[in-house]
């Protein structure tokens, strides 16, 4: 595949047809949630029309045909990180596969099991890291005497290796960081990072949740031991996300919901559990979404990732450079970079939220706030910024026409300087 088609890509999404206020919708808003094409939508409507059925269970023929779509969405979203599909663990987003990793591993230092913790390891994680990316991993540390560290982020947005060297050592049990960080855009170093921690024998764990929808990601030659991403980022619906887990890990990690779905010999005193993924997929599965997360891999992989990666790139130096272009614009961590099409800014003198509005009115949908990253912005000495974000059916026009609204907002608000 060559370079996008993006006049084709856009009329696959219906609701760019909407208009705000009057004007036409110009959503840069992608690394919150993506919009979604036809297929995706079809795919989910599709099944629940014509296919539906319990999974796994059930002799008749639909619950065979729901089975094998169900298990092909496996094997299609695992192939689309370069996996296999025993590697891949249904979850309802990266937040519960983030969760289950830090329970899992908690149940791992009651049981004294593999991969689990005593009192005085360390996990270590990045400033950078969105909460869902944290906050587990605190409450770990708090579980099990733990101590938690983190990597710096230098002031042009780029992790500390330096200090990531020296704080990843005979004690890290766990090292969690983000592929992408979602305020700074930029592709973290993964194959250094995953060498630091493999070193020492720690385990890790990358949040691919910004960058499974914008890179071509291959999660068995990145060599990290888990990862998580979520659907709705990348073109697929709410209430799916993976655990991307290497088999061996899998295997060894403790269950953390029970149920039905994943035994194997239930007595009234115990259960034998099934083997990984099933083991970590107690109870009815997201079977429609799987299934239409499938079809949003298929519609990227049709596409083709480095299509979407260059197309992404272009728009991303569009609008870096004509952010840098308009004063008073401070853009958080502007390193030259490896990046996706993701900028997060503040404007001197005007709240994020306020930029916000004005945008608004003119139909272009940003993220304000902190982003669930907090602690990154602390680390910037702001508490909000606004962020635009682009995807595949973006187009340079509407760039330039979120950067002409970006120039007046000072000027809206009477701030010189
Ligand atoms: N990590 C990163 C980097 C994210 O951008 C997000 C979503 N903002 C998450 C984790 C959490 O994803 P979800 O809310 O879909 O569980």
């Amino acid at each position: 595949t060559g370079a996008l088609d993006v006049a084709a890509v856009r009329a696959d999404f219906p609701i760019l047809a909407e208009t705000i206020g009057g004007a036409p919708l110009v959503y840069l808003d992608s690394a919150a949630t993506s919009q979604k094409p036809r297929a995706v939508l079809d795919a989910e409507r599709d099944f629940l029309a014509h296919g539906n059925a319990a999974v796994h269970r059930g002799a008749h023929t639909l619950a065979a045909e729901a089975t094998e779509l169900f298990e092909d969405a496996r094997a299609t979203v695992a192939a689309f990180v370069g996996a296999a599909g025993e590697s891949l663990v249904w979850t309802s987003g990266a937040t519960a596969a983030l969760n289950l990793v830090a329970a899992a591993i908690g149940n791992a230092s009651i049981d004294g099991s593999r991969y689990g913790l005593t009192a005085g390891d360390e996990i270590v994680v990045t400033e950078a890291e969105h909460h869902a990316n944290l906050i587990p991993w605190q409450q770990l540390a708090a579980r099990t005497g733990a101590v938690l560290r983190h990597i710096p982020v230098r002031e042009d947005g780029t992790l500390d290796l330096e200090a990531g060297g020296r704080l990843i050592g005979e004690r890290t049990r766990v090292v969690a960081f983000a592929h992408v960080s979602n305020v700074l855009g930029i592709v973290n170093p993964v194959a250094e990072l995953v060498a630091l921690a493999h070193a020492v024998g720690a385990l890790t764990v990358l949040d691919a949740c910004q960058s499974a929808p914008h890179l071509p990601v291959d999660l068995p030659a990145l060599g990290v031991d888990l990862a998580a991403f979520s659907g709705h980022k990348m073109l697929g619906p709410y209430g799916i996300g993976v655990l991307y887990g290497r088999s061996e890990v899998l295997d060894a990690l403790p269950a953390v919901l029970t149920g039905g779905s994943m035994v194997t010999t239930v007595t009234l005193d115990r259960a034998e559990f099934l083997p990984a993924p099933q083991k970590f997929e107690a109870g009815t599965q997201p079977v429609s979404q799987a299934i239409a997360l499938a079809a949003a891999v298929r519609y990227l992989d049709a596409l083709g990732m480095p299509a979407v990666h260059a197309h992404e790139r272009m728009l991303e130096r569009r609008m870096r450079d004509g952010l840098h272009r308009i004063d008073g614009i401070r853009l958080l961590g502007d390193a030259a970079a490896d990046r996706v099409a993701l900028c997060a800014f503040e404007v001197a003198g005007v709240h994020a939220h306020d930029v916000g509005q004005v945008l608004d009115d003119r139909g272009i949908a940003v993220r304000v706030g902190h982003h669930c990253a907090q602690p990154l912005h602390r680390r910037f000495g702001v508490t909000a910024t606004v962020r635009a974000s682009a995807s595949v059916f973006t187009t340079a026009d509407e760039v330039d026409a979120f950067l002409d609204a970006v120039s007046g907002v000072r000027a809206f608000f009477g701030v010189s300087r």
